[in-house]
């Protein structure tokens, strides 16, 4: 036990000093004073943390800052196509702030969020991949009446979904679920290398420790990962008709005692980036 929790502290410790090298990298960085400009049409990849986007800004060419509202943006070339990284902070709001004003201000041709999650399956392991098929708010609920007295219940919900543009209506309408873009899935599928599994993505402005819960949301909706963003950029997206998908890692899974593993940020970005050169090579110029 002892020997599980030093080599965690470790892995915490080499994780900080990573995301902080990161953060000194992006101070480093010039910041753009003109509108972004680009001939091709970017990918936006978004990560919450620093830790989640390391990997990312490293692998960009000639990278330059941009900034909406406080909001952080690093624009370079990958395999010598435009890619935006979107440093998106943590929970839905900022997630779906950095990612409206990205579609203004960048006019991507695809979106992809990715990040750390934790595990609602105990055979998922801390570096595992979840492709996002879909994702749902699971804290978009309406619960049913109970009577003062009668207990705390979150099991008897309806789920509400979100507000989407439905373009065919031209009117803004509720949505249960958003799926990932055709095109982008076929592609995140054929990634070899790695531990994948397909599935839903739980998105909420939470960390739920409770495994009963964990159970029901995974009955309940197939949510197989939760994390904080996904299904708020999906919800953008969905509303500007820009393909979309999610990824995550899972970092922390408490159904099997496995806890936080901030390093396993990484393996989400290396997936990204096989997904990313291929999209490049098999659609956008092709
Ligand atoms: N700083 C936090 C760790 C990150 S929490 C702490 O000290 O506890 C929030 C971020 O991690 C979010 O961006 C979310 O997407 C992701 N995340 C990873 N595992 C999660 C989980 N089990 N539940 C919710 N969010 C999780």
């Amino acid at each position: 036990l002892l020997k599980k929790f030093s080599a965690e502290l470790e892995e915490e410790k080499a994780s900080a000093i990573f995301a902080k090298d990161t953060e000194e990298f992006i101070a480093s960085l010039p910041v753009s004073k003109s509108k972004y400009d680009s001939r091709q049409r970017p990918i936006l990849i978004g990560g919450a943390m620093n830790s989640e986007i390391g990997v990312l800004v490293r692998a960009l060419k000639n990278p330059v800052i941009y900034k909406q509202l406080n909001y952080i943006y690093i624009a370079g070339t990958y395999k010598d196509y435009p890619v935006v990284i979107s440093r998106t902070e943590e929970f839905q709001t900022n997630a779906a702030a950095t990612t409206a004003l990205a579609l203004v201000n960048f006019n991507p041709v695809a979106v992809i969020n990715q990040g750390t999650s934790g595990g609602y399956i105990s055979t998922l392991k801390p570096g595992d991949i979840i492709i996002g098929e879909r994702s749902i708010n699971t804290s978009a609920i309406k619960t049913e009446y109970r009577a003062k007295g009668a207990g705390i219940d979150f099991t008897q919900q309806l789920l509400l979904g979100d507000r989407v543009y439905n373009k065919d209506a031209d009117k803004f309408e509720f949505c249960k679920e958003m799926t990932a873009d055709s095109t982008l899935l076929k592609l995140a599928e054929n990634i070899s290398d790695f531990n994948v599994v397909k599935g839903t993505i739980g998105t909420a402005d939470g960390w739920n420790n409770q495994i009963d819960y964990i159970n029901f949301l995974n009955e309940k909706y197939g949510v197989v990962c939760e994390e904080m963003e996904t299904n708020a950029v999906a919800n953008i997206c969905y509303n500007s008709g820009v393909p979309f998908i999610g990824i995550r890692v899972i970092s922390n899974n408490i159904t099997n005692d496995s806890t936080f593993q901030p390093q396993s940020a990484e393996v989400a970005q290396k997936f990204v980036l096989a997904l990313v050169e291929k999209y490049i090579q098999e659609v956008l110029i092709k």
